[in-house]
C-alpha cells in the first residue's frame, strides 16, 4: 500500500485556485521531486500532505489512514491527527526555523517532548541520535546563532528525523544558504534517502534533483502536467 496519497486535490486562496485536481501516489522509499516554475503550486502540494494547507476537497491519505476534509478523518484530525499526521511526515522549510534561545540539542528535543510526550531526558536522549546522524552531535550545545547557515539546516533536519516520520518533505531546503553550504545539506538529505526514506523534494538544486528523483513530477498552474521515472528529464536542463 502506498505511503501518500493525494486524491483530486483543489486548493484555492481566496479567489485564486492554486491546486486543480491533483493526484499523486508515493510508495515506499520513493524519492519524489516536484519540478515546475515559481508559483506553480510545489509548495502547495507539499503544505497538502502535512495539512499546513488544509485542501478544499479531495482526499490525503498516509499509510491507508484517510485525513481527507469533509471525510471520516477530518474528525480524527480535529481531535489530535493532526498531531500524529506531523509525527508521521516531517519537514524542512526554506527557513530552518530553529529556536533561538535553545540549544541544537533541544531544538531537536522539542517536538520529541510536544508531540511524542517525552520525559525530557528520553527526548534529549532520541535528540542525541539524530544530532548523531546528521553529524552535528559535537554542536549539541551550540545555540542557532553559534552554527552556519548549512549546520542549521542539518539540525533541522534532525529534529524531524527524530520523529521516527514515515515520509520527509524538503521545501527548497538549500536556498536560504550561501552556496558553499550548499553541499553539505545535500550530503545529509543524501544520506537520508539511503536509508530508504520516503522523500518529497522541491529544490533548485537540478542536479541533486536529478540523481535522487525517481518519480519525477512537473506541474505548472496549479497542474500536474507530466510525471515519469528517473532519467525522465535527463534530455531537458
Ligand atoms: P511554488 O512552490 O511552485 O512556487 P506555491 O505553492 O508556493 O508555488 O504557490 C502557488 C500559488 O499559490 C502562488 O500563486 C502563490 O502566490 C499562492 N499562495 C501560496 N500560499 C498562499 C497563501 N498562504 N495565501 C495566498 N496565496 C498563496
Ligand atoms: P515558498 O515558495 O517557499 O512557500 P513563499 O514566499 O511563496 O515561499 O511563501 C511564504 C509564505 O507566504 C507561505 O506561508 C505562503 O503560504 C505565503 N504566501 C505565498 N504567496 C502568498 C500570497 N500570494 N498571499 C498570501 N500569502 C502567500
Amino acid at each position: 500500500q502506498p505511503v501518500i496519497e493525494l486524491r483530486a486535490i483543489n486548493k484555492t486562496y481566496g479567489k485564486t485556485q492554486v491546486l486543480f485536481d491533483i493526484d499523486l501516489t508515493i510508495e515506499r522509499g520513493q524519492h519524489v521531486v516536484l519540478f515546475g516554475p515559481s508559483g506553480s503550486g510545489k509548495s502547495t502540494v507539499l503544505r497538502s500532505i502535512n495539512l499546513l494547507a488544509e485542501p478544499d476537497s479531495g482526499s490525503l491519505r498516509i499509510d491507508g489512514v484517510e485525513f481527507g476534509p469533509g471525510l471520516p478523518g477530518a474528525a480524527a484530525v480535529k481531535r489530535g491527527g493532526r498531531l500524529e499526521l506531523r509525527r508521521r511526515v516531517g519537514m524542512v522549510f526554506q527557513q530552518f526555523n530553529l529556536f533561538p534561545h535553545l540549544c541544537a540539542l533541544d531544538n531537536v528535543a522539542l517536538p520529541l517532548r510536544k508531540v511524542q510526550r517525552m520525559s525530557k531526558a528520553k527526548a534529549r536522549e532520541k535528540a542525541a541520535i539524530a544530532l548523531r546522524r546528521v553529524g552535528l552531535i559535537d554542536r549539541a550545545a551550540n545555540y542557532p546563532a553559534e552554527l552556519s547557515g548549512g549546520q542549521q539546516q542539518r539540525v533541522a533536519i534532525a529534529r524531524a528525523l527524530a520523529l521516527d516520520p514515515e515520509v520527509m518533505l524538503f521545501d527548497e531546503p538549500t536556498s536560504a544558504l550561501d552556496p558553499e553550504l550548499v553541499g553539505e545539506v545535500l550530503k545529509t538529505m543524501r544520506e537520508v534517502a539511503e536509508t530508504g526514506m520516503t522523500m518529497v523534494v522541491v529544490t533548485h538544486e537540478l542536479g541533486f534533483a536529478k540523481e535522487i528523483g525517481d518519480l519525477n513530477v512537473f506541474m505548472e498552474d496549479g497542474r500536474i502536467v507530466e510525471s515519469g521515472p528517473r532519467g525522465f528529464y535527463d534530455n531537458c536542463t
